[in-house]
């Protein structure tokens, strides 16, 4: 279990986020934010993906005025993202946002960010002091010779004084770097230096697999070190696959509740009986957007699929043209092949409805012993060993020996 690094706790509309506040994700809309009825499409699917809090862009007046439509009919708390307009800060929060972000690379003068965090203070509004390793104030680059972890980590506490100098706390801090080895080192240096709550994020992360490979190497390895309170993917994707992606690591880590589906499937081996890529494929698309909490396993065969995925809600393995059925391990129902993922999802129904206990109970008379027939019938055409291992261990020895 991971103990996380205790820090202060911030509000973002109603979301805590750090102290006791379980991490939360956060994703970015690509709409422009003057496109009211576009941003807002995004800001409900996002939510439907398990974002808690979105950032949109307030770069004009005509996003400022976006925000103020957006804002009230928003179901997450809003975040407007500033850049070197210090007065679109004050109209972002004129528009009713639940906080800002700023980037101390790109809003220098003290005076304007000291004008900002009397609004927020007066306000209620917290502010993200979002330092980017790609636009790190030169002065800063020059003294420490780059973008090393202490010129990101003094770029935050330079703002910070800022801050505290009009007694302003509300903060919480990011030190994003695309380097996942600098962000890290980043971020661990930071979170020895302040305890205020800290947003992670590996910046430019890229399109998929790599951008989420980068994000979850970094953001991954501080979570599990007790590091962060709140995290955003940034993928050159949809942001539908960034909440989503965020979601994936918070369940996996046991930071968060699972609260949608978990398909795993076994590899496949010799011994696999289905195109097991192609079935967990169209399981995936019948059963994801359903909202079911389950953890489902797609096994390759009767062999060893329930047992091996035994510690699974439910389940299919397959064997000789059927699909067995299994709740954590128990053969309940035996389907035919091509029905078998259509019958997953009616037994994730029922499983919703009536519970686990109550489904293995109803288990169809014979089941068990069908599929243990079916495994018996298999082992003998098989053999114990379909890999054939021991035959490619003997050729391996006669290789060397010879
Ligand atoms: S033994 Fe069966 S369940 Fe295990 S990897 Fe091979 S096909 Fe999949």
């Amino acid at each position: 279990m991971i103990t996380r690094k205790k820090t202060r706790q911030v509000q973002v509309g109603k979301v805590g986020v750090g102290g006791d506040a379980p991490v939360s994700i956060q994703s970015m809309t690509t709409t422009k934010t003057s496109d009211v009825d576009g941003t807002l499409a995004q800001i409900y699917a996002l939510r439907g993906a398990g974002c808690d809090i979105v950032r949109c862009t307030c770069n004009e007046i005509a996003a400022a005025e976006g925000l103020a439509q957006i804002v009230p009919r928003s179901p997450l708390p809003i975040v407007a993202d500033i850049h070197f307009q210090y007065k679109l800060a004050l109209a972002a929060m004129e528009a009713g946002v639940s906080a800002l972000r700023l980037n101390p690379g790109n809003i220098r003068k003290p005076e304007q960010i000291k004008i900002v965090a009397r609004e927020a203070k007066d306000r209620g509004i917290p502010i993200r002091i979002g330092v980017n390793a790609g636009s790190l104030d030169p002065a800063l680059y020059e003294k420490y010779g780059g973008a090393t972890p202490e010129a990101l980590v003094e770029s935050a506490t330079k703002e910070l004084a800022y801050f505290q100098e009009v007694d302003f706390e509300d903060v919480k801090i990011s030190v994003k770097a695309s380097n996942v080895v600098l962000m890290v080192e980043s971020y661990r240096l930071l979170s020895e230096t302040v305890d205020y709550p800290l947003h992670l994020g590996v910046t430019e992360a890229g399109p998929l697999p790599n951008g989420l490979i980068k994000s979850v190497a970094g953001i991954g390895t501080l979570l599990n070190e007790g590091i962060g309170d709140t995290i955003r993917f940034s993928l050159t994707a949809d942001p539908i696959e960034e909440a989503k992606a965020g979601r994936t690591l918070l369940e996996a880590l046991g930071l968060r509740e699972r609260s949608g589906l978990d398909l795993i499937a076994c590899p496949s081996c010799g011994r696999t009986e289905i195109d097991v890529i192609d079935v967990a494929a169209k399981a995936q698309a019948l059963l994801e957007d359903k909202n079911i909490p389950l953890q489902i396993a797609i096994m390759g065969c009767v062999v060893n699929g329930p047992g091996e995925a035994r510690e699974a809600d439910l389940g299919i393995a397959a064997g000789r043209g059927k699909g067995h059925l299994f709740v954590k391990g128990h053969v309940v129902r035996v389907v035919p092949e091509d029905e078998m993922v259509e019958a997953l999802l009616a037994e994730a129904i029922a499983i919703m409805e009536e519970g686990i206990e109550a489904r293995i109970a109803k288990a169809e008379v014979g089941a068990q012993e069908e599929s243990q027939a079916t495994r018996e019938q298999l082992l003998e055409i098989q053999g114990l060993d379909a890999n054939r291992s021991t035959e490619k261990i003997n050729k391996i020895h006669d290789l060397v020996n010879d």
